[in-house]
């Protein structure tokens, strides 16, 4: 089954609206504009508390890290080491850590609005270059006999006139449909201010 269906099944719990963060100032070094204006968006790094964040920033092509069960420490040698901003739930922990980047609210849709309102370049169209399993690469997979026939996926993929992706590094297959339609929709609807 393809990742990208189901997610949308935990869509849609609405909790009273918290107190909306103020975008604090971009973590030292991490997604400031660049000589030629350009605004940069930075590698993340997303603690064990925001693995569905984690899922939604794969959907629209960056590059996220999430590690389940390291000690804060390992989560800051891996910020450090591979220069990813550290995006986290934990004071404490944003406080150590000089990427660090504090998302005070639970809710997924004032999360994803935090990080918007602090990169404004944070892509909000979801992109087939991330595997939201395993954050590697996605690339354009052609069709061959057995795909052809396997009847899981969707006839215009099964035929070749819809584009199939694979993930280089678990093989995990993505492809347009009704699912990514389902993020789209909801990813404007966080655009907009609501909180499904
Ligand atoms: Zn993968």
């Amino acid at each position: 089954m393809c990742p990208y269906k189901g997610d949308e099944a935990a869509a849609g719990t609405c909790r009273p609206r918290p107190p909306v963060p103020r975008p604090r100032a971009h973590p030292k070094g991490f997604g400031r504009s660049s000589r030629s204006g350009a605004v940069s968006v930075p590698a993340w790094l997303v603690d064990e508390m925001l693995g569905r964040l984690a899922r939604y920033l794969r959907f629209v092509g960056c590059d996220t890290a999430y590690v389940r069960g390291a000690s804060d420490d390992e989560l800051l040698e891996l910020a450090a080491r591979e220069h990813r901003v550290l995006l986290t739930r934990d004071r404490l922990l944003s406080r150590r850590c000089p990427s660090g980047f504090l998302l005070e609210s639970p809710v997924l849709a004032e999360q994803w609005r935090a990080v918007r309102a602090a990169w404004p370049a944070l892509p909000t169209e979801v992109s087939f270059l991330r595997c939201t399993l395993c954050n590697g690469p996605l690339r354009e997979r052609a069709v061959d006999v057995a795909l052809s026939a396997d009847p899981g996926l969707p006839p215009p993929v099964r035929s070749g006139s819809a584009a199939l992706f694979a993930c280089r590094d678990c093989g995990h297959l993505y492809w347009e449909g009704s699912h990514t339609a389902k993020v789209r929709e909801r990813i404007a609807a966080w655009e907009r201010g609501e909180l499904r």
